[in-house]
């Protein structure tokens, strides 16, 4: 299945993006990381890359595609793309 990439917007099969998807902590809305693909809801798709972590950011990717309104906590998924891109 093909999938758009949120960060560098290009179009690759999934199994090489993350899925990420909404939780909530106490300061509000997080994006989160999916690797299993198994969390319910809405999921956006992202290359394991900080650039396109950073892209994403950038254009406020994930509040677009997840619909979510307010801040979004990001650290938990940013730890994620760096445990990943470290190995
Ligand atoms: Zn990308």
């Amino acid at each position: 299945m093909i999938r758009t990439c949120v960060g560098c917007r290009q179009r690759v099969d999934k199994t090489t993006l993350v899925r990420v998807v909404a939780g909530r902590d106490e300061a509000g809305w997080t994006a989160e990381p999916d690797p299993d693909g198994t969390r319910p809801g809405r999921g956006a798709h992202l290359h394991p890359a900080e650039r396109c972590l950073r892209l994403a950011l950038d254009r406020r990717a994930f509040a677009r595609a997840l619909r979510l309104e307010g801040p979004i906590g990001t650290d938990a998924l940013a730890a994620w793309v760096r445990s990943e891109a470290d190995e």
